[in-house]
C-alpha cells in the first residue's frame, strides 16, 4: 500500500531544511547505528489507537489537547517537572471535557521534544556572533563557541531522556495520579488560592456535581481512574526520527517509534523536502503546522501527499496565523479542504504567530493567545466544520515567561521566572485559565 523506507528516493538525496552541520559524519552515522538497533519508544498499535482518536476529534466526538514545553531539555526531565506538566494537562482536560461534553485527547508536548528549527541560523550577544541553539538534541545552550558546536551523540540521551520521561508517565497514567477525583481536588486548589475569577466556580461547582453524580450512581468505571496520555514532537531531524522508523511485524509497514504523533513545522513543510517525505512514509498519525503564508492550494497539496488515501485520523493541521490573521486567513483554507470533500483534524495554534518582543524579552500575551482560539472558532463555527483541538507550549511550574491571566503578570515580571530554553510558557495558572475559558467557548 503506502511507500516503506525502501522506495522512492535514497536518505539524503531530498533538501532537508533546518538541520544542522555535524562536524562529523562517521560519528553521526554510528549514533545512528546505536538507535537503529534500540527498542521502539512507542508500539505501532499505540500510533493505530491514537489515529482513530484523532479520527473522532475531527468528526467533532472528541476535543484534542496538545500541550508542553516549546523545548524540553535533558536537565528538566526531572520527576517533579514532569509530574508538572502531567498535572496541568490532567487538569486542563478535565475542564474541557466538561466543556466539550466529548472525550479529550491527551497530547504532550514531551518525551522527545528536544530539538528546534530556527529563524536565523546565527544568534548575536554583544557584537559576538554564534550558531543559534538548535535545542538538547543538537547543541547546548550556553553561549560558548564550545558549546555551539553540533554534536550527534546528544541524539542518544534524546531518546535515553525520552525513554526515562515515558516510563514515568506511563506509571503514573496508570495509577492513581490520574484518579478524576484527584484532578478535580487540584482544579478546586486552583480556585481556592485567587487562581482565576469567580468566572470559573459555576463551572468549577457543575463538574463537582457531575463528579459526585457518578460515584452515587456506582459508575466508578476503569476509565475513571486511569488516562490515555499520548506522546508527540516535531520531527526535525532527519537521521534522529529515520533510525527510530520500524516495520510494524503486524502489518509490514514503518511507523516512527519515537513518538506517537509527531508533527512537520512551519520552517520544513516544503512539498518536496526531506521532513514531507519522511513523514509520507510512515502510518502515524501526523500533523501539519501552518503559517500565516498558507494557501489553499500548498494545504491540499500536502493531503495529497500526506494523505493520499483519505485515511480518517492520519492528517492533523496545526493552524498558528497570528490573532490579527486568524479570521481572514483561515477561512480560505477550511472552505477549500471542506469543498474537496477532504476531512482533516483542525488544531488551533494560538502561541506561535503571537510571539512580540519586550525589552529584547520573547514574550507572548495572554490575550492575544486567547482571541486567536476565538477567532479559530468563530471561522468554524460560520463554516459548519469543527473547530478540534488546540496546541499550547506550556509548564506546570509557576514561571513568567507569558504576561497577563488573571494573575496579573506584567512586563516587569518578566525577569523574575523566564527558564524556557526557547519559546514563552503558558505557567500552570494561565494554562488551566486557558483550560477554563476554552471549555466556555466549547459549551456555548
Ligand atoms: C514550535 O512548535 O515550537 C514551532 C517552532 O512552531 P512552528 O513550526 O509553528 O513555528
Ligand atoms: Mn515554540
Amino acid at each position: 500500500m503506502s511507500a516503506d523506507l525502501s522506495t522512492g528516493p535514497a536518505p539524503g538525496s531530498l533538501p532537508a531544511a533546518q538541520q544542522p552541520e555535524w562536524p562529523d559524519p562517521a560519528a553521526l552515522a554510528d549514533v545512528e547505528r546505536q538507535l537503529a538497533a534500540l527498542p521502539p519508544l512507542v508500539f505501532a498499535a499505540e500510533c493505530d489507537a491514537l489515529k482513530e482518536r484523532v479520527a473522532a476529534a475531527a468528526r467533532g466526538e472528541a476535543f484534542w489537547l496538545q500541550g508542553g514545553d516549546c523545548a524540553e531539555t535533558f536537565a528538566g526531565a526531572t520527576a517533579d517537572a514532569i509530574r508538572g506538566k502531567l498535572k496541568t494537562l490532567l487538569q486542563m482536560a478535565v475542564v474541557l471535557t466538561y466543556g466539550a461534553s466529548v472525550p479529550v485527547v491527551k497530547v504532550g508536548r514531551i518525551a522527545g521534544q528536544f530539538a528546534k528549527p530556527r529563524s536565523s541560523g546565527m544568534e548575536t550577544r554583544d557584537g559576538v556572533s554564534l550558531p543559534s541553539y538548535r535545542g538538547d538534541a543538537v547543541n547546548d545552550i550556553a553561549f560558548t563557541s564550545e558549546a555551539r558546536v553540533p554534536d550527534p551523540r546528544r541524539l542518544l540521551q534524546v531518546y535515553n531522556t525520552s525513554a526515562a520521561t515515558l516510563n514515568l508517565l506511563r506509571a503514573h497514567t496508570q495509577g492513581g495520579f490520574a484518579d478524576l477525583r484527584q484532578v478535580h481536588e487540584w482544579n478546586k486548589g486552583f480556585l481556592r488560592s485567587g487562581g482565576a475569577t469567580t468566572r470559573y466556580e459555576q463551572m468549577a461547582r457543575d463538574i463537582d456535581r457531575a463528579i459526585s453524580f457518578l460515584h452515587a450512581v456506582g459508575a466508578e468505571s476503569e476509565t475513571l481512574h486511569r488516562v490515555d496520555l499520548w506522546t508527540s514532537h516535531e520531527q526535525l531531524l532527519i537521521e534522529y526520527e529515520r533510525a527510530l522508523t520500524r516495520i510494524d511485524s503486524r502489518t509490514g509497514t514503518p511507523y516512527n517509534t519515537s513518538a506517537h504523533f509527531v508533527w512537520i513545522g512551519e520552517r520544513t513543510r516544503q512539498l518536496d523536502g526531506a521532513h514531507v517525505d519522511l513523514a509520507a512514509r510512515v502510518r502515524n498519525p501526523i500533523g501539519v503546522k501552518l503559517g500565516p503564508t498558507t494557501s489553499p492550494d500548498d494545504a491540499l497539496a500536502l493531503m495529497d501527499k500526506l494523505d493520499p488515501h483519505r485515511e480518517p485520523g492520519r492528517l492533523t493541521f496545526i493552524i498558528r496565523m497570528g490573532a490579527g490573521k486568524i479570521r481572514d486567513n483561515l477561512p480560505p483554507l477550511v472552505e477549500k479542504i471542506t469543498a474537496s470533500g477532504r476531512q482533516v483534524l483542525w488544531v488551533c495554534d494560538p502561541m506561535h504567530g503571537n510571539t512580540i518582543d519586550v525589552g529584547g524579552v520573547k514574550t507572548r500575551r495572554f490575550d492575544d493567545v486567547m482571541e486567536e482560539v476565538r477567532g479559530f472558532f468563530d471561522v468554524h463555527r460560520a463554516l459548519g466544520t469543527v473547530p478540534g483541538g488546540v496546541h499550547v507550549e506550556l509548564t506546570g511550574d509557576d514561571v513568567t515567561e507569558c504576561i497577563g491571566g488573571a494573575g496579573g503578570l506584567s512586563e516587569p515580571d518578566l525577569k523574575f521566572r523566564y527558564e524556557t530554553a526557547c519559546d514563552p510558557r503558558l505557567n500552570h495558572q494561565q494554562s488551566l485559565e486557558l483550560a477554563f475559558q476554552v471549555a466556555e467557548l466549547l459549551a456555548d
